[in-house]
């Protein structure tokens, strides 16, 4: 039952034969009523762990309490079957503190939990604490002036007490940006922007007081606990709601000011590293330390919510035990991202500790419940349909089931205005819309493009691309470049603009490697280079796009190359992009032999695009993208590792 990695059950049966022990089995149970025990008994028979445990245990409690199972829909019917089951044993008089939901993995509390909060159930549990609501609108607060381009400005100026009209914050950042003065600053200069309506004025003069003195270097803390506790009206709806939904809110900023206090307490006071540091958080999936209630909100009535693995030696009066399906309980196995060395070989987990592992969490889990558990499952979490799990054939017997209807929960609508029809667009701002649309909506429609200072890794792309460029240049002017003097020019880009970062050496090694590559490659070239800007037409739009590289040999033969200097990947020529390419070179250079291949410096290697798949399929996606930005469609995709990266990701859902 508390196998976890490197603790070995053989550990304790090794015990009799090495120390002369002997086993005794604890055949009375002291903790649930008979049909709970009677459900994990049955479970612990089929375990195959399960061997040495004792055919019989004897609830010493007697006939008490209920196991059920429900089956719903959707994760939203089997949260809203949850909520019953919670409220009808609180009306039976277990208090809400007694009463727990636990589930195997943080996603499916998340899941289940965010449909919870919405329908009112008191909880006592954070979800994603850097994506709550309140918790993004403080952050994009901390962001004004600390990340480039004042996108935080566009989240905060349109809370309530502000309530300033989206046109007119995106009139004030542009002014803001053209100066070139600090947002912050900037708003004791409201009345010199011209062309904001009267409440877009009011609103940001409004704000400009709320923030007044605060600069840049202004440390995360004080700018939170000044204008939360003095200056403005944000946590007064809350307090006054005295609701579920307001105590879990205010918990929320509590988290995140002690998040906050704990940065500063180790002499950190710069607001952009603060920001960092959450988007590293979440980009590494290190948020579960947050996602739990801090200690101090403990008392409060509220249901509790924990992983499995955070309940191991707790019990409660009742279990609600969601996602009992294929995929979620037993989970799948991930292999293993991180193999121990060889000398720890015997940590690695394999297939078969895997399987071992789960089914000892379930056990684990049906044994919580002192009084009622209840069991659930949805017949769809994603718009994968999603089985039972296999751990339910053992329990059938013992556990009564029934169907819950499905619910249809409200989700946020993002009042889309279209933006005004264009003749032409970039194949880049397209590939921003592939990815996220509503990403593409705040930097290409809001025009907020760029605002976050880039990443190291985008620097030292930049630096490389941008010596390959010269390096063309150099060609086509017929002065070419060696080695040496491509990696001088390197050098003055990287001082310019090359990352100033703690990997600095290795990105410096690996970029000064790709340009030794790539001057090789362009000295044994001979012919001329296409720089121009190529154009397609699909649909009475244009694409626009300059292809990395296109040579064209002495003999009229065209070989175009896209370089990429990041890893290869097995889908590359599957990106809508060389359908462009092909399409366009087609017009271009009809009845040429035109090639095409995939460039990598960083290993010299040289992949030849094949044969089109469906450039038909591939072109259609550009027209689909542009005919739902003319439509003023933008749904966000959102990603757990793409999105902390993502410059807007504080405003994101505004
Ligand atoms: S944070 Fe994610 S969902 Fe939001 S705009 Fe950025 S990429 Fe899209």
């Amino acid at each position: 039952m508390y196998r976890f990695r490197g603790a070995e059950p053989s550990n304790v049966e090794r015990f009799e034969a090495e120390f002369g022990g002997r086993s005794l089995a604890l055949a009375n149970n002291y903790r649930s009523g008979a049909p709970v025990v009677r459900a994990f008994q049955a479970f612990a028979r089929g375990m195959s762990t399960g061997s040495r445990a004792p055919s019989d245990w004897l609830p010493e409690r007697g006939e008490l309490g209920s196991v059920s199972l429900t089956v719903a829909p959707s994760v939203a019917g089997e949260a809203a079957a949850i909520r019953d089951r919670v409220l009808e044993l609180s009306r039976q008089g277990i208090a809400l503190s007694d009463q727990v939901v636990l589930a195997r993995s943080h996603l499916t509390l998340a899941r289940v939990t965010s449909v919870l909060e919405q329908l009112g159930v008191p909880l006592l549990y954070l979800g994603d604490l850097f994506e709550r609501d309140e918790i993004r609108d403080l952050l994009s607060l901390l962001s004004v002036d600390a990340e480039r381009g004042g996108l935080g400005l566009l989240r905060v100026g349109q809370l309530p007490e502000y309530a300033a009209p989206e046109p007119d914050i995106l009139k004030f950042i542009g002014w803001c940006t053209s100066n070139e003065t600090e947002y912050i600053a900037s708003l004791q200069r409201v009345a010199e922007v011209e062309g904001l309506s009267e409440a877009g004025r009011e609103g940001l003069e409004r704000l400009g007081c709320h923030l007044a003195g605060f600069t840049v270097g202004t440390s995360p803390w004080t700018m939170l606990t000044i204008w939360l506790f003095e200056r403005s009206d944000y946590l007064r709806p809350f307090v006054e709601a005295n609701d579920a939904k307001s105590r879990q809110k205010l918990i929320a900023v509590y988290q995140l000011l002690k998040v906050c206090g704990e940065f500063v307490a180790i002499g950190e006071t710069n607001r952009r590293k603060f920001l960092d540091r959450v988007r590293r958080i979440e980009a590494l999936n290190e948020d579960t330390a947050y996602r739990a209630v801090s200690s101090e909100a403990t008392d409060l009535d509220a249901v509790r919510v924990m992983t499995i693995h955070g309940s191991k030696g707790l019990e409660f009066k009742a279990v609600h035990l969601p996602a009992i399906a294929t995929r979620y309980m037993p989970s799948t196995p991930k292999g293993n991202r991180c193999p121990p060395p060889e000398s720890l070989a015997h940590l690695g987990i394999e297939s078969e500790d895997h399987e071992a592992e789960e089914e000892c969490l379930f056990f684990v889990a049906l044994s919580r419940a002192r009084d009622h558990l209840s069991l659930s499952r949805a017949e769809r979490y994603t718009t994968q349909t999603a089985s039972p799990s296999r751990y339910l054939n053992t329990l059938s017997r013992f556990v009564p089931q029934q169907s819950s209807p499905d619910v249809s929960i409200e989700t946020a609508h993002l009042e889309d205005r279209p933006p005004s029809p264009r003749k032409a667009y970039q194949e880049r701002e397209l590939a921003i819309f592939d990815r996220c649309a509503l990403r593409y909506r705040y930097e290409i429609v809001h025009g907020l493009a760029g605002a976050r200072d880039s990443t190291a890794y985008v620097r030292f792309h930049g630096c490389v691309h941008q010596t390959i460029d010269w390096l063309e240049q150099q060609c086509a002017a017929g002065t070419p470049a060696d080695e040496a003097a491509a990696l001088a020019h390197l050098a003055a880009l990287w001082a310019e603009t090359g990352p100033r970062h703690g990997f600095e050496r290795y990105y410096r090694q690996s970029a000064e490697q790709m340009v030794r590559t790539m001057a090789r490659v362009i000295a044994g070239e001979t012919g001329e280079y296409d720089l121009a800007e190529w154009s397609v037409e699909l649909d009475g739009k244009v694409i626009t796009f300059t292809p990395d590289r296109v040579v064209i040999a002495p003999g009229g033969d065209v070989r175009i190359q896209r370089i990429r200097t990041g890893r290869k990947i097995k889908s590359e020529a599957d990106s809508p992009i060389y359908a462009l390419i092909r399409r366009s070179a087609a017009a271009r250079y009809a009845g040429r032999r035109v090639s095409m291949e995939t460039f990598y410096p960083a290993t010299g290697e040289c992949v030849p695009v094949g044969a089109p798949k469906n450039d038909a399929k591939a072109l259609k996606s550009y027209t689909d993208a542009i005919r739902d930005i003319e439509l003023g469609r933008f749904p966000p995709t959102t990603d757990t590792r793409y999105c902390p990266t993502c410059p807007c990701y504080f405003i994101c859902g505004i």
